[in-house]
């Protein structure tokens, strides 16, 4: 368990899964080990010797004003899933958040950046064969522009995360949708970001003049700041989710902010320096 404080906030970050298994031909299909080998920046924490991505699966948990918010529910437990690694999980993720200080009953606020399944799989858990809302009494926020989508997309062929980890959560009357500049505390707010999917958003943090952002997908390995062109094969708009990538790098790029990539490897934090002619990650 690795936490952070910025200003009044305590950032909290609880790992799923954490190792180079998911391939760059799946993740980003440009940044092949030979691709990596002039980024060496990127040696030891997020590239392998042999020039695989590490990448991970983590949720943060976020204090503020007295608010426990969960930001993105990871993958769950007993999802369906075609992925081997994400299918009928049996973690102890739970375990870890309550020792962390959020036991489920006590969270005020889910949010996901974006609805993919890697980013909602907590958001339910299975008891007596239904799915229902883990939290029992937090408010789950959505961007209402990501549920407009997902809510009429076709089922994944991911698995129908959208049925198991979304919306039983309406269902439930605990989903709410909200515009992509969503305040949750005074200190923790969203931040339009899209591209990745049609609503994705970053979550904003700011206390005591400090600053942090948490990415969401916008990009997904650090090697993205290097090579921002690099894109994903799951960009619902790969020419939009490129304009805010760039967008997000310059604005960033050279600040304090601290920059919590949500698939970056441990330590999964660090801030936009330039690089020559590109950026890197200072850890
Ligand atoms: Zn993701």
């Amino acid at each position: 368990m690795q936490r952070w404080k910025v200003g009044d906030v305590t950032i909290t970050r609880i790992i799923e899964t954490e190792d180079a298994s998911m391939s760059a031909a799946i993740m980003l299909p440009d940044a092949t080990p030979a691709n990596l080998v002039a980024i060496k920046w990127l040696r030891p924490h997020f590239v392998t010797g042999e020039g695989q991505l590490i990448s991970s699966v983590h949720s943060l948990l976020v204090e503020s004003c007295g608010q426990r918010i969960v930001i993105d529910t990871c993958l769950g437990n007993d999802k369906q899933r075609i992925v081997p690694q994400w299918h009928r999980r049996q973690g102890r993720f739970l375990d870890e958040i309550a020792a962390a200080g959020f036991a489920r009953e006590r969270v005020d606020f889910v949010v996901c950046t974006h609805l993919h399944p890697d980013h909602v799989g907590w958001n339910t858990m299975l008891v007596d064969g239904r799915w229902l809302p883990t939290f029992p009494s937090a408010r789950y926020i959505f961007s209402a522009q990501d549920w407009a989508w997902l809510d009429k997309a076709p089922v994944s062929a991911l698995g129908d995360y959208a049925g198991d980890s979304v919306r039983p959560v309406f269902d439930a009357g605990q989903g709410e949708c909200v515009a992509p500049d969503f305040r949750i505390t005074d200190e923790v707010w969203l931040e339009s970001t899209p591209g990745h999917s049609p609503g994705h958003v970053s979550i904003r943090i700011a206390s005591r003049g400090e600053q942090a952002v948490v990415t969401g997908d916008l990009m997904h390995h650090p090697c993205q700041l290097a090579r921002p062109h690099w894109s994903s094969p799951f960009d619902f708009d790969k020419q939009m989710a490129l304009r805010t990538r760039l967008d997000f790098i310059s604005r960033y790029g050279d600040t304090p902010v601290l920059v919590f990539g949500s698939h970056f490897a441990t330590p999964s934090a660090g801030r936009i320096v330039r690089d020559g002619d590109a950026w890197r990650l200072e850890i």
